[in-house]
């Protein structure tokens, strides 16, 4: 059931850029994702369109003023941040959109015939450094995969029904740390924290010993609204900019001893990783399709009247260090479809501001860990090993049940397979585990308050 407008010029699949654009791309003229790089260390960064194996420098297109009449505002194209660009909404970004899809194609000659401007706007992916695209001001996680949410019931509660008795009626969350919210590459320092195992007399403090990832898809809004006037999810779309991958690394042992009763806490704000490129609803949009079926009928602030489901495939790999050093490609350990999810973004969007609560640029909103119903396309550790007691297998001989210090996690987006459209890809967030420091702040230094019998060595 799409509902892609037809007459969308920068949607054509017979576009194509005088950019070079390698078959099976992540970034055709089809997709034109925003980020912000860096050329140098000393770099605050640039705002630039992913193509091909290149980046479009947006900055001195601005100066240049061939982007003067696309954009309200063209010094926020001169910005280290998307943020000028997101508080615009969906008109203005059709229209910017629409412009540099214009500049990229074979037809256009104002970049391709000047040689001197090609080479200044155009910057090899490889020789750039990716940033944040925005500050994030405000993120919340929601727990909208049914099958995720159903494992975890089973897990933890057996001996009762594995959904809670609100899980139906609305899109469960949390607002979780914004300040964590760090690019693809960020190294990721094991956490420390308290934590009590069932057996165990007392709390003990140290590393986590089950680091975990949390495979989700996030967006990011823009043009907010005003507080105390709620979204109505027939206007989410003008609202959702675009959306990114997201790991929301998670210490399962932490977060048991701390999550009752207000919900999850140390166990997840440490870092919380996001693909660098941010893909829009417009390219997205030939992707639509009908998300599943809901029992029993939302409420009707939660009913939309549009399709507001994505086909978007997911991957995790991992490599551990030895694979890393090696250099063998990450190990494929879930594949899965983000078409799956019970709770669409228009109704997270919708919930979120419900209240009156204001959502603008800077806000990212997750899915929640996206598991589907098969155990191979299971969204995290804990549901993959079933608490550990299934380990995975790596090709290096190694078992895992949980992180390792030195493993990375890859996690790739990409649409297209079955649509006869070009690939549109996310690229990918990546993150490698580093070892608790020793010395202030390791359990020898931190121990006030906890019993000497229950601290682990
Ligand atoms: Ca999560």
């Amino acid at each position: 059931m799409p509902v892609a407008s037809p007459s969308d010029p920068t949607a054509d699949p017979a576009l194509r850029s005088w950019v070079p654009v390698r078959e099976g791309s992540d970034f055709p003229i089809q997709n034109l994702p925003y980020g912000v790089f860096r050329r140098g260390s000393g770099d605050p960064g640039c705002i630039g369109v992913a193509i091909g194996d290149s980046i479009l420098d947006l900055g001195p297109l601005a100066r240049e003023g061939l982007l003067h009449d696309s954009i309200p505002n063209p010094t926020a194209l001169e910005a280290a941040s998307l943020e000028g660009i997101l508080g615009l909404g969906r008109p203005a970004w059709r229209k910017l959109r629409g412009r540099i899809s214009e500049l990229l194609s074979t037809a256009n000659r104002e970049i391709r015939d000047v040689p001197e401007l090609a080479e200044r706007v155009l910057v090899p992916l490889d020789q750039a450094d990716m940033a944040l695209p925005v500050a994030v001001r405000n993120y919340v996680d929601f727990y909208s995969s049914f099958e995720h949410a159903s494992n975890m019931g089973r897990m933890f509660r057996p001996d009762a029904e594995p959904l809670l008795p609100n899980w139906r009626h609305l899109p469960v969350g949390y607002h979780g740390r914004a300040g964590t919210v760090v690019v693809s590459g960020t190294p990721v320092v094991r956490p420390r924290g308290q934590t009590k195992g069932e057996d165990d007399p007392a709390p003990s403090w140290g590393p986590t010993r089950m680091l975990d990832i949390e495979l989700e898809v996030g967006f990011l809004t823009g043009a907010g609204n005003r507080l105390g006037a709620p979204i109505p999810i027939r206007a989410a779309g003008d609202h959702i900019f675009g959306l990114v991958l997201v790991n929301d690394w998670s210490a399962r042992d932490i977060q048991r001893w701390e999550y009752q009763p207000l919900g999850p806490f140390l166990g997840k704000s440490f870092a919380t990783s996001i693909s660098p490129w941010v893909v829009t609803l417009d390219a997205l949009d030939p992707y639509r399709v009908a998300g599943p079926a809901q029992d029993p009928e939302p409420l009707p602030y939660l009913r939309a009247d549009a399709a507001w489901a994505f086909d978007i495939e997911l991957e995790v790999g991992l490599s551990s260090a030895a694979m890393s050093e090696r250099g063998l490609p990450p190990h494929v350990i879930s594949r899965t479809n983000f078409r799956s999810l019970y709770w669409s973004m228009a109704q997270q969007l919708a919930h979120a501001t419900s209240n009156g609560a204001t959502a603008g640029a800077g806000d990212l909103f997750a899915s929640g860990t996206i598991s589907g119903s098969d155990p191979s396309s299971y969204g995290s550790l804990l549901e993959l090993t079933w608490r550990g007691t299934r380990p995975l297998v790596l090709p290096d001989g190694s078992k895992r049940a949980f992180l390792e210090d030195g493993d990375t996690v890859v996690m790739r987006g990409w649409c297209g397979e079955g649509h006869e459209r070009p690939r549109i890809g996310f690229g990918e967030v990546n993150g490698t585990i580093l070892a608790s420091p020793e010395g202030p702040g390791n359990a020898s230094d931190v121990g006030t308050g906890i019993g000497e019998g229950g601290r682990r060595r």
